[in-house]
């Protein structure tokens, strides 16, 4: 079976191959173009099984899953405290070996093209996200948090943001969830960014929809090495408008002190990972708030000393 077709969401136009909507990217806005929205009206969130391949149905494809045991991440109750109260550790102390975005863009269009790889994630610019079939896994996140929290209103969902893939993808299960009546509400969704690279902030301090789409910063390396992007992509924006949500930027000093706190408590992720927890502590989440922050990727994937 054919996947289904792509359309824009921003324009309407349809769309083919992985590269967003030709027709806004002329405007310098990357506009990524997701398949329908699943109609989750039959299904029961308390045997929802977990896993991207949880629900086969809600994914744009067919046939056996492709898998290493994905999904049922666990959530860790984490002690929040008042902002203000982490030790301040220098920047210096994460290893950072890296090439530009351009360079990694123009690797992947000629692997794509020459050498006919299937590509996961963006390659264009300006970017409008990653694989919009790919990204339908990102849903199940919605899924699970809601099955696992049943009976609890979740405030906001922090999410570690540089393409939006997670958020768009995340906002995109909640809407399906909201639209079936399994969840009461949508959570606040939060984009956690480093602030050396920090667009959606950046963004969200235009008050006009239309500013906040053209808005571009600097992507300047920080010690959350796997975030950092020039541009909003639209699908990050669209999730943030949806949710009534905003975001937040964290300096590299901050994201390195949450390292460490969680690092003593035994969680020891990254520093793109991390970002999202420092958000979660501090003043974009209201006291007594029920708050999410996603946890990306394993600290050991770095050097931090
Ligand atoms: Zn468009």
């Amino acid at each position: 079976m054919a996947p289904p077709p792509l359309h824009c969401p921003r324009c309407g136009r349809p769309a083919e191959g992985f590269e967003g909507c030709r027709s806004c990217a002329s405007e310098g806005i990357g506009v990524n173009t997701p398949p329908p929205l699943a109609d989750l009206t039959s299904h029961h969130l308390a045997v929802y099984p977990g896993g991207p391949w949880g629900w086969p149905g809600t994914l744009p494809t067919t046939g056996p899953p492709v898998t290493l045991g994905e999904g049922n991440t666990p959530n860790i109750r984490l002690r929040r405290e008042l902002p203000g109260t982490q030790p301040s550790v220098g920047a210096g102390e994460l290893w950072l070996n890296r090439g530009s975005s351009a360079e990694r863009n123009a690797a992947m269009a000629q692997s794509v093209a020459e050498r006919g790889w299937y590509p996961l994630t963006s390659y264009s610019s300006p970017s409008p996200g990653g694989n919009p079939y790919a990204n339908e896994g990102y849903k199940s996140v919605a899924y699970e948090l809601a099955r696992d929290f049943a009976g609890r209103a979740i405030g906001a969902v922090v999410v570690p943001t540089s393409r939006a893939d997670l958020l768009a993808g995340i906002g995109r299960g909640f809407r399906e969830l909201a639209a079936a009546g399994l969840v009461a509400q949508m959570p606040r969704l939060v984009a956690a960014e480093p602030a050396r690279s920090a667009p959606f902030t950046a963004a969200l301090r235009c008050a006009d929809r239309a500013d906040q789409e053209l808005t571009r910063v600097t992507d300047r390396p920080s010690v959350a090495f796997s975030l950092g992007e020039e541009r909003p992509c639209w699908q990050g924006l669209d999730a943030l408008w949806r949710s009534h949500g905003t975001a937040v930027a964290v300096t590299d000093d901050a994201i390195m002190a949450e390292c460490r706190r969680l690092a003593a408590e035994g969680l020891i992720m990254e520093p793109s990972s991390a970002v999202a927890v420092a958000v979660a502590r501090g003043p974009a989440v209201a006291p007594g708030e029920l708050v999410v922050a996603v946890g990306t990727a394993t600290g050991l994937k770095g050097l931090v000393s």
